[in-house]
């Protein structure tokens, strides 16, 4: 689901208050909370930060599939008990695992994710520092 500024849900307050040469949007979007973001910034902002983020509990999840993943596994009441099954973090790869575990061994053999990758993620969402 992508938003475009403007659309419902963004205020579209634009700060005017600063010299025209760094003008900005005062982010209200959780987590932001009046952040101050360049306008030429404020698209990458809005993909990094809100167009991903769960309706169900609020956490970013970065990327589209990254999001799909997570409702599945959160937020899905029927994909609990044994039935589980974690979808490899590609979207194109049709591997399933067992556990999350498998899933990251997986990832780091066969497309080369790097060991350091957030791979709680899809449970966590992205941590904001
Ligand atoms: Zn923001
Ligand atoms: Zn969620
Ligand atoms: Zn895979």
């Amino acid at each position: 689901m992508k938003r475009s500024i403007g659309a419902s849900g963004y205020d579209g307050r634009l700060d005017f208050t600063r010299k025209t040469a760094d003008v900005g949007v005062t982010c209200q979007e959780h987590p932001c909370v009046n952040v101050y973001v360049p306008i030429e910034l404020y698209q990458c902002h809005v993909q990094q930060y809100h167009d991903n983020r769960c309706v169900q509990c609020g956490k970013n999840l970065v990327t589209e599939n990254f999001l799909r993943l997570h409702l599945e596994e959160m937020h899905n009441p029927f994909n609990s008990g044994d039935g589980i099954r974690y979808r490899c973090f590609e979207e194109q790869c049709d591997e399933a695992f067992y556990s999350h575990q498998e899933r990251v061994s997986h990832a780091v053999k066969s497309h080369q994710y790097p060991e350091s990758f957030d791979f709680d993620i899809v449970q966590n969402g992205q941590l904001f520092s």
